[in-house]
This record gives C-alpha cells, sequence and structure tokens, in this order.
C-alpha cells in the first residue's frame, strides 16, 4: 500500500470537493466515509496538515486529543451505543490519505480497513 499522490482531505477542510460533513470545529472535521465499511462510518481528521501519528509531540498531542473528543460527539449524535475506533498509520500499517484521520465505525463492521 502506498500513498494517494493527492490528499483529498485537504480539498475536503478547504471546502474544494465536497463532502457529507457530520461535524466541525476550529480545528477538527469529521465527514463520511465515501467508501463506508460499517452502517456508520465517519471519518475525523484534524485541520492541521499532519500526515501521520508519528507527527505527534508533548506541544500539539492536544490538536491529536481533540479528534477522540470529536469522536465521542459524533457517535453521541450518531445514537451509537458502542463503536470502534481505528487510525492506520503509515504507508505500511495500511494508510492511503496522507493525513491522519480517526475511522469511527459502528459495531458491526466487517472488512479490513
Ligand atoms: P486509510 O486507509 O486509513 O488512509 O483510509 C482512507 C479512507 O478514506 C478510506 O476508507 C476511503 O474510503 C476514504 N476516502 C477516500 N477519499 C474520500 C473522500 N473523498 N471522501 C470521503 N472518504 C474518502
Amino acid at each position: 500500500m502506498s500513498f494517494a499522490p493527492i490528499d483529498v482531505f485537504e480539498q475536503i477542510i478547504n471546502k474544494e470537493i465536497p463532502a457529507d460533513i457530520v461535524m466541525e470545529t476550529d480545528t477538527v472535521i469529521a465527514f463520511r466515509d465515501i467508501n463506508p465499511k460499517a452502517k456508520t462510518h465517519v471519518l475525523i481528521v484534524p485541520k492541521e496538515n499532519f500526515v501521520t501519528l508519528n507527527e505527534i509531540r508533548r506541544d500539539n498531542v492536544e490538536q491529536f486529543g481533540k479528534l477522540l473528543l470529536v469522536a465521542t460527539q459524533v457517535a453521541e449524535m450518531e445514537g451509537l451505543d458502542g463503536y470502534k475506533l481505528h487510525m492506520n498509520v503509515g504507508e505500511a500499517g495500511g494508510q492511503i490519505i496522507p493525513h491522519v484521520h480517526l475511522h469511527l465505525l459502528s459495531k458491526e463492521f466487517k472488512t479490513s480497513l
């Protein structure tokens, strides 16, 4: 697996391409996955352009922590009782889009991400 040549999430953040946005704050955007692997499959993305989780540092940890906060808010909004959070990290970890994102999936998800 290798990174896509274009950061489509940056284009969604900049409203250059459409997305089904479910939540947006000053630092995070959450939108439905275009190829959902579960009834509810939302991607939670920091607006700052971190490529992978490996860019987390003491001075930016809050940016990453906000992804978890938004995840709980989206889950509540979607009426999810339980859910799964998943993150692919790096090309070798199966990450395709070169922009950090958290997958929020309702619990019946069945295929690998
Ligand atoms: P990953 O393998 O973790 O990088 O996952 C990338 C995810 O982004 C996949 O589940 C894709 O279906 C999803 N995706 C790609 N392009 C778009 C798009 N334009 N809008 C919404 N989701 C997308």
